[in-house]
């Protein structure tokens, strides 16, 4: 294929150590030899492959210096794109990097498309599209375990997983193709149906599992909704701020005055939650304050956790029961908060209230307690579960969605099968599956979803 030569700033935009403009493409080399000038003179057109050089980006038209830079110089095809790259490492201020792009640009290379470069990797035959939507995720990663997640994409665990599903099911359509051109032979169907049973069936298992680990690979992606829930004053700021260990949440002595839903990202021992600090479920007769609670009865639909706050210092109140009602069927922790000051809750009707679910007890103003919640949040997390990375997670909605039909329509050949359709019949279904499945991995992508996919990346990937 033949590509012109793209350039882009490919680290983050401000105030950096050091950035860089990236090239790619049949020029490359080229117009970084243009503008750049080594105090040894030497051309970068007949430098060896893989190496890096010092030197100075002189403006040919001016003939002026413009920046001091490292250039890396990589020729296709082991790149990240295939293709002849050079990168220019300069100094991170945006004027500085800004200047080193105005420079290749003005010298014969293209201001990238976002997601030009992967898109290249891609129609280069380097990845395949699940690969470079992992790149995408990597990019998003918020906590370790997501970036694990993304890694293991991006080196095809998924693909590979994907291919033997179809690889299974090709050899089921072959089967099926021999069926249809010896019709005479009857132990042919016979044997026919038996195979494109257990493949289909294995194919089915399969792609059920990977489905199973979609929400927990959304989890790790977004993180786990967590809201803190209870009545005002029990302590829900406080609980924020010391899982967040920073204030952005307001505390104060006045009931009620965390008028509006408080959001923060936090990483629990690899568990990343997003927490939302409430103003409380309760009836209220102020407006501003309503505003809250209605906003609290939203996070509490999307929730994945919930940290009920209570106040070891009070007797349970009947709102603190209906509060228990109204996250009887989520996952929930209780936190009992102030145990620095005489007890006057009941622990065993919390227990009794709080079932089979954990009950910690802290005292947030003397930050005791706060190891035993966050041990609670990740023994219920990773409870019976693999660790990520140890398996095949899928996380990205598009190839949630097209396993979602791809199960669907293996579900129709299995029943036709067994129903005794004929077989013909049923290779329909079966190429379909074949062809969703390729959809993930961008074997059977049409042109404008393989634009609009690569449209989303950040430039300069
Ligand atoms: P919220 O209304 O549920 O968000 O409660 P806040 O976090 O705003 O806390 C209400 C008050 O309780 C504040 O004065 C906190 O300093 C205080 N508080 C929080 N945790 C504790 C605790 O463990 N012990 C004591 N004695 N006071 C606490
Ligand atoms: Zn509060």
């Amino acid at each position: 294929m033949e590509f012109d030569t793209i350039a882009a700033i490919s680290t983050p935009m401000g105030e950096g150590a050091i950035a860089i403009v990236r090239l790619s493409g049949d020029e490359a080399v080229e117009i970084a030899d243009k503008i750049f000038k080594s105090p040894t003179n030497k051309r970068l057109t007949e430098v060896a492959t893989h190496t890096i050089h010092y030197g100075h980006l002189i403006d040919p038209k001016k003939n002026e210096v413009v920046e001091e830079v490292m250039l890396s110089l990589m020729r296709g095809p082991k790149t990240f794109t295939r293709e002849d790259v050079v990168e220019i490492n300069c100094h991170g201020g945006l004027v500085s990097v800004n200047r080193v792009l105005q420079l290749v640009l003005a010298n014969g290379a293209r201001l990238a498309e976002p997601g030009e470069f992967t898109k290249r990797a891609f129609l280069n035959g380097r990845i395949d599209l699940s690969q470079a939507e992992a790149v995408m995720d990597l990019i998003r990663a918020k906590t370790d375990r997501a970036m694990n997640v993304a890694l293991g994409q991006m080196d095809g665990k998924l693909s590979r997983l994907i291919h033997s599903l179809r690889q299974a099911l090709l050899e089921t359509l072959a089967q099926v193709e021999v069926n249809i051109d010896y019709p005479e032979y009857d132990d042919v169907e016979e044997m026919t149906v038996p195979v494109l049973l257990e493949k289909c069936t294995w194919v089915r298992d399969e792609i059920k599992k990977l489905l199973q680990t979609s929400s927990q690979g959304k989890i790790l992606r977004e993180g786990l909704s967590t809201v803190i829930l209870g009545r005002p004053n029990v302590g829900k700021s406080s609980l924020l701020n010391s899982l967040v260990h920073e204030n952005k949440a307001i505390v104060t002595d006045i009931a009620g005055t965390t008028r509006d839903i408080i959001e923060e990202y936090v990483n629990v021992r690899g568990v990343p939650l997003r927490l939302v600090d409430t103003a409380g479920i309760r009836e209220t007769e102020d407006i501003v304050e309503r505003i809250g609670v209605e906003r609290s009865r939203e996070a509490l639909k999307g929730a994945d956790l919930i940290l009920l706050v209570l106040n070891y210092g009070e007797e349970l109140t009947p709102e603190d029961e209906r509060l228990f009602e109204t996250i009887q069927h989520m996952d929930f922790i209780v936190v009992v908060n102030k145990t620095d000051i005489p007890q006057k809750i009941d622990l065993t009707r919390v227990q009794e209230l709080a079932r089979n679910h954990r009950v910690v007890t802290t005292s947030l103003l003397k930050e005791e307690g706060v190891m035993e919640l966050e041990e609670a949040i990740a023994a219920l997390f990773f409870e019976g579960q693999i660790e990520a990375g140890d398996m095949t997670y899928v996380s990205n909605a598009r190839h949630i969605a097209l396993l979602h039909q791809a199960e669907a329509t293996i579900e129709d050949a299995l029943e036709a099968a067994e129903a005794g359709v004929p077989v013909d019949m049923v290779q329909i279904d079966v190429t379909r599956t074949w062809e969703l499945l390729g959809e993930i991995v961008g074997d059977t992508v049409q042109e404008s979803l393989i634009n609009q996919l690569f449209s989303q990346f950040c430039l300069g990937k």
